[in-house]
């Protein structure tokens, strides 16, 4: 980078430590600090614009700084910014809970929240595992799961994820679990697994830390079904495909499958606030009532006031406009522009989410489209698109012209 490092990169290089970064790769350039964003776009301290085309770390839904979600949020920090969930109710979180169920009438009936994506997994694991403790099936202890999948970084979801180079170095600290590479896979699963598996959980539709791998069609209804007849819950990681990226609501949604547990986070609040949440049944519910089965699990934030309004403003958006019908339209522009360009390898899409191989250069190739004011994140040699659900048409040519040269 031309640009010296500035006042704040100084004190980031001075004080900082980045998520899933080479420190001493990191220090040898001047960073990028982002100080304003609006719409598809972000804006650094030196005035240089950037089209965010991994939607920052795959959260944003509506563009940034959207004045519908801006508005509920100053609104709500005015009368209340957090309150404690931990023996008492709060107007929004108590709305929020009641719209997220909504989508799942007389299915999905109860919403636990949480912080994160990883932490709506590990509550999920949690209730789980305590559900066949106090309901009579000791033996279900383990949690079965996909080769290479990705579920947080947390200790418990962690030792679930297949991604080896995140958890090696943790010992055996974790769950049971026991990882298989696909549906067949399963079918031929030694009973001893079978009998004592707790659940099941997936990606759905797309695993995407693993480059962006969609599983074939109709795999996650078969998965349903064979989860169903064994007894074993299903738990859908929905934290990247929710809220409207695949161009339904939910990816679930799309196969018409309902599982235990549905895991939500990053898009829930539009990209706004750290919040998720964790569905579930009334039946889970139920066998947690009584003396000795209370779910010990929370967090000091749990049920935060200013995440919850900023998720019903998100929510009231798709009520509003198009934006979920022009996902696949958008989509599907992207990737009939793509396939075009020499050197780009195997393009695969789920709705809005879209991955692409560079041979040998990933991390460089980003380096580039950063220079014609593109900002996403490599995975190895993929590159993730994955734009606000609102991005343009326009933006979307001048992402493809960025990639093309
Ligand atoms: C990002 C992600 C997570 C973890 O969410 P965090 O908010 O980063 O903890 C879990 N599962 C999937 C599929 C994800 O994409």
């Amino acid at each position: 980078m031309k640009d010296p490092v500035n006042r704040w990169g100084a004190a980031d290089h001075a004080h900082s430590w980045h998520p899933f970064t080479d420190q001493e790769i990191w220090e040898s350039e001047a960073p990028v600090v982002i100080s304003r964003g609006e719409g598809s776009w972000l804006f650094d301290v030196e005035g240089n614009r950037y089209l965010d085309a991994n939607s920052s770390i795959w959260t944003n839904i509506h563009g940034h700084s959207h004045p519908v979600i801006v508005e509920a949020i100053q609104e709500q920090a005015a009368k209340l910014c957090h309150s404690s969930y931990l023996g008492l109710a709060n107007d929004k979180a108590s709305e929020l809970a009641e719209k997220l169920c909504s989508f799942f009438p007389g299915r999905l009936e109860r919403c636990f929240f949480s912080d994160d994506g990883s932490t709506a997994l590990e509550v999920a694991f949690k209730m789980s595992l305590q559900w066949r403790q106090q309901n009579g099936e000791h033996e279900r202890t383990g949690i079965i799961a996909f080769e290479n999948a990705y579920h947080g970084d947390t200790l418990g979801a962690a030792s679930v994820g297949g991604v080896s180079r995140f958890i090696k170095g943790y010992g055996e600290a974790g769950l049971e679990v026991y990882r298989v590479g696909s549906l067949e896979d399963l079918k031929v699963l030694p009973e001893v697994v079978v009998q004592t598996a707790s659940a099941v959980v997936i990606e759905p539709l797309i695993q995407g830390v693993n480059q962006m791998r969609p599983w074939p069609q109709g795999m996650l209804s078969e998965l349903r079904a064979w989860a169903a007849s064994l007894g074993i819950h299903l738990i859908l990681d929905e934290v990247m495909t929710g809220f409207g990226r695949t161009g339904e609501m939910f990816a679930c949604q799309k196969e018409g499958v309902i599982p235990d547990f549905l895991c939500l986070a990053k898009g829930l609040t539009g990209g706004t606030m750290p919040l998720a949440a964790t569905l579930t049944t009334s039946e889970i519910y139920e066998g947690f009532k009584g003396p000795g089965r209370t779910f010990y699990y929370g967090h000091s934030y749990t049920g935060n006031a200013l995440g919850c309004a900023a998720a019903l403003a998100s929510l009231s958006l798709f009520e509003t406009g198009e934006t979920l019908s022009e996902v696949e339209e958008k989509g599907a522009y992207l990737e009939r522009e793509l396939v075009r360009i020499p050197k780009i390898q195997e393009v695969r899409r789920v709705g809005l989410v879209v991955g692409f191989d560079i041979e040998g250069c990933g991390q460089e190739f980003c380096r580039k489209l950063r220079e014609r004011g593109v900002l996403t994140r490599p995975i190895l040699n993929t590159i993730v698109i994955m734009p606000p659900l609102s991005v343009t048409m326009e933006e979307l040519e001048f992402l493809v012209e960025a990639i093309a040269r």
